[in-house]
């Protein structure tokens, strides 16, 4: 492997190749020792527990996971985590519904569990992290500073203000934010159609996004990159709007300027130029929360239908849909996608890319996934052909399980943990022990504004629930911010 490549993994109907090391760790991991997988299987049932897990676990879990004969276990993106964790508590009509569930993300995600459970009515069922210390992020630390508080304090000031609020942030900074400013969650999938209905539906609303600062000004990017584009085009990314109306809006778009996922931080100018350079015909995917080079590499390759910006869900959709594109055509073919998002994303792409070849029974179409890494992120080896990987040097956005791009958050969420977890907990009906108590998700009962943080920390995500249903922002909020009275503005 050149310096100047990055690791790839090519994805063939049955089998894998590993391009450098890192890549081979990934390949050996998507391949899980059965006995494992058996002993995994018949532990979950025993407890009778739900898993939802997010994208970003390690391959070396995800690959166990998507082997289990199990009906409760669930990989996705965060929004979907909650609602398939309060479907497996319900069950259907031929599966019994789960005694507890455990989460595999970060705490807010958990919390956000809790919170879809309690609001379904199933206060009874235990919600489980798998780490008795709390499993952060370094979006969510960041809306919990002094500085979010000010941006929240300057946004309650202004007349008609709402606060959309990322999805990675405590249900804490929901209450305290929502408080102040009516208040909306997003996710990555979603945040785009909720500002752009945010501004098409209520008059001369000004909108507040945070704390993910790369997100706020990729946003920020591509409504000015809309103007550029014609009606056409705008009304293709949502109905209601046109060039004039995204013009007039992006003077009241404010977004939070101290807010960094550490993990997408990595995909930085350097990264994008040797993606540029050395990958000129790849496909080019990219989350909104990478650093606007990476974004705009993304968003120039959308252009001419070489890439896509999004969330984890979009990218997934994008790489299957050019993969089976692929298949139909008579010739053979390797599509290379260059992968601008957590690395444990690759579980699912070799899935759902293996499902769609084994269903066209394509052998010679294939998909190489192709890990960006920062040089300041990688280990130099003395390997004359492997000058560098992706690993275990250090700095933040490393960590050991798994090399750089990955989240060391999310890497708490081990196998062991999980074994560890699962035979700790009771037979299903015993009383819980009161050591497992750590591993709940924070209850949240303090209060702000006579209400307890959880209860009132729930409500931007019921109303991001409400707008995934309807199309609309709910009645209630839209009545909130044009009713609020501001608040005076924040002393200098
Ligand atoms: S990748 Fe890790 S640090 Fe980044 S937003 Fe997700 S949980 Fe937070």
């Amino acid at each position: 492997m050149a310096e100047t490549s990055f690791p790839s993994l090519v994805v063939h109907k049955d089998r894998l190749e590993a391009q450098g090391s890192f890549a081979e760790s990934q390949a050996q991991y998507l391949d899980p020792d059965p006995r494992t997988v058996q002993e995994l299987d018949t532990l979950v049932r025993q407890k009778n527990a739900g898993i939802v897990a997010h994208y970003y676990m390690a391959p070396e879990l995800q690959g166990v996971l998507a082997r289990l004969t199990w009906p409760h276990v669930h990989i996705s993106d965060s929004l979907l985590m909650a609602d398939k964790a309060v479907a497996m508590v319900e069950g259907g009509a031929s599966t019994p519904g789960a005694e507890r569930i455990v989460v595999l993300g970060v705490d807010f995600m958990s919390e956000n569990a809790r919170a879809m459970l309690d609001k379904a009515g199933h206060r009874e069922t235990p919600v489980y992290r798998v780490a008795a210390d709390p499993i952060g992020c370094s979006l969510a630390e960041a809306a919990e500073s002094s500085r979010y508080l000010a941006f929240l304090d300057r946004a309650a000031s202004v007349p008609r203000a709402l606060h959309v609020v990322y999805i990675n942030t405590s249900l804490r900074t929901k209450a305290e934010a929502h408080a102040r400013v009516p208040t909306i969650t997003v996710t990555s999938s979603n945040v785009v159609n909720t500002i752009l209905t945010a501004f098409a539906e209520i008059p001369d609303v000004e909108v507040f996004f945070g704390p993910d600062t790369y997100m706020g000004r990729n946003l920020a990017n591509l409504f000015r990159t809309l103007t550029t584009l014609g009606d056409a085009a705008v009304k293709s990314v949502h109905p209601a709007h046109d060039v004039a109306s995204i013009t007039r809006l992006l003077e009241r778009f404010h977004f939070f300027d101290e807010g960094h996922c550490i993990v997408h931080h990595m995909f930085g100018a350097e990264v994008a130029e040797r993606v540029r350079t050395h990958y000129p015909h790849a496909y080019v995917t990219a989350h909104l929360e990478v650093p606007g080079e990476m974004f705009e590499l993304a968003l120039a390759a959308r252009r001419e239908g070489r890439g896509v910006v999004g969330s984890t869900s979009d990218i997934l959709t994008f790489i299957t849909t050019k993969i089976r594109d692929a298949a139909k055509k008579p010739e053979a073919a390797t599509l290379s996608f260059v992968l601008g998002t957590e690395t444990g994303m690759v579980t699912s792409i070799v899935g759902a890319v293996q499902a769609a070849l084994r269903e066209t029974g394509r052998d010679d179409v294939a998909c190489e996934i192709v890990f960006p890494v920062a040089s300041e992120a990688i280990t130099r080896t003395n390997e004359p052909n492997l000058l560098v990987v992706p690993g275990v040097a250090g700095g933040e956005g490393c960590s050991v399980e798994g090399g750089c791009a990955t989240c060391p958050y999310m890497k708490m969420n081990s196998l062991d943990a999980l074994f560890d977890l699962l035979r700790s907990l009771p037979a299903p009906q015993a009383a819980e022990p009161v050591h497992l108590k750590v591993f709940h998700p924070n209850p949240y009962e303090d209060l702000v504004a006579g209400r307890t943080i959880a209860d009132l920390g729930g409500e931007p995500i019921l109303h991001m629930r409400g707008f995934q249903k309807s199309g609309h922002i709910p009645p209630d909020l839209h009545a909130h911010v044009t009713s609020r009275v501001p608040a005076p503005p924040p002393g200098p």
